[in-house]
């Protein structure tokens, strides 16, 4: 290395400026432990369904290992259309209006990237997803996190995001189920929240990852579908969770002509198009891959109730989440941090959860628990997680 040269100097200011993931922090922690029990990595313990993967291996086994439009392959965009106004009530133009993306991820960074001038204020709500506010970083807006409260299940509630809008505020970042805390939004207060994007003119991000695994009588419904929305809404999807096909990357943007047409300007150019033998099994998971995430969901939801109803009895305090595969369970009562009870209970009894304020200071004094693992190890979870509570005089 030449004398003097100083390479963290080097480093952008905004992007040596953004924190080190608190999940990652952990995870290193646990990296060369034996017999650990993880409820950490939001990930489904199911391989992708046969039929899903045979339409890869077909698509292989044709010869198709090209790019695709840079859009995504038309065969895709046409699935997608369909399957998003039959899931979610709004029909997208398969030709400009639906965008497929490297998972939800790259659909989160290229629509930021696409709205935000520096400063501009992107509201989002918290706990979340642990790329939002990096994601608004690196696309120099400001993050501006809104809390949600354990006595309103997390949900969201529109009073506190009215509370602070500027005039800078450009977009609403939603989550509904959310990671991590599985909250799920309100009829009435989604009606409220549409109502303050069209009074103060806010272009609106939903993140709909979890919208298959719903666990509630009602159906899901998104914001998007309700009036003078879609106009001012980004939908983001994607097939990670419920198609569980993490390992695929692919999600896709559904929204406006010319907001898609701004995101595919900076994926043409950063991703090219999303892997084309993840768009022929993704054709396949949407067009009959719906009995295989019904019987995940049902399992999920077994899971889901074990954990409840373990967890308050153990007697940390519990909400009953209606979505994804997350439960948050409130650790406040035994008087340790998030990241204190966290590595007590690896270092005690090797059960890595995430600390809650991974996910924002909303999140202090709780835990995520994934229950996306099999019953013997959520019964075996919850069995250490009783002793460790017991040894610090938790009963
Ligand atoms: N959005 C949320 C809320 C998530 O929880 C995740 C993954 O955990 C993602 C987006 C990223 O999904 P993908 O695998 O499609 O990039």
């Amino acid at each position: 290395m030449s004398e003097g040269l100083n390479l963290k100097s080097m480093v952008a200011g905004h992007i040596a400026n953004i924190p080190r993931s608190g999940i990652r922090d952990f995870f290193e922690l646990v990296q060369g432990r034996e017999g650990v029990i993880s409820l950490g990595v939001g990930e489904p313990d199911f391989c992708t369904p046969w039929h899903i993967r045979e339409a890869a291996i077909y698509s292989l086994e044709k010869g198709q290992t090209s790019y695709t439009s840079n859009l995504g392959a038309p065969r895709l965009r046409s699935a997608i259309s369909d399957y998003v106004e039959d899931f979610f009530g709004v029909r997208y133009n398969d030709a400009d209006e639906i965008l497929v993306t490297v998972g939800v991820s790259e659909a989160i960074d290229l629509a930021l990237r696409a709205l935000i001038n520096p400063g501009e204020e992107v509201i989002y709500h918290e706990p979340c997803y642990v790329s939002y506010s990096p994601s608004i970083a690196m696309a120099l807006g400001k993050a501006v996190p809104v809390k949600t409260y354990v006595e309103d299940g997390f949900s969201l509630r529109a009073e506190e995001i009215e509370k602070v809008i500027t005039p800078q505020s450009k977009v609403l970042m939603l989550n509904f189920p959310t990671n991590p805390t599985g909250a799920t939004l309100d009829p009435v207060e989604m009606e409220k929240i549409a109502e303050l994007s069209i009074k103060h003119n806010l272009i609106v991000i939903t993140d709909e990852i979890y919208s298959e695994l719903r666990y509630t009588e009602e159906k899901h419904q998104s914001i998007v579908a309700l009036p003078g929305m879609r106009e001012r809404t980004i939908l983001l999807h994607g097939f990670s969770k419920a198609f569980a096909m993490t390992g695929f990357r692919l999600g896709y943007a559904c929204g406006p002509a010319v907001l898609i047409d701004a995101m595919m300007k900076i994926h043409q150019y950063g991703a090219l198009c999303a892997p084309i033998t993840s768009q022929a099994a993704a054709v396949e998971a949407l067009e009959n891959g719906a009995p295989a995430v019904e019987e995940m969901r049902r399992s999920y939801d077994q899971r889901r109730q074990f954990m409840v109803r373990k967890l308050n009895e153990l007697g940390l305090p519990t909400c009953d989440p209606g979505g994804g595969f997350y439960v948050f369970p409130d650790i406040r009562g035994t008087g340790m941090t998030s990241s204190e009870f966290a590595k007590g209970l690896l270092e005690a009894e090797n059960v890595a959860a995430v600390p809650g304020d991974a996910f924002g200071e909303a999140g202090a004094g709780f835990l995520r628990c994934c229950y996306a693992t099999s019953f013997d190890e959520l019964r075996e979870a919850m069995t250490r997680m009783g002793r460790f509570l017991k040894s610090i005089g938790v009963e």
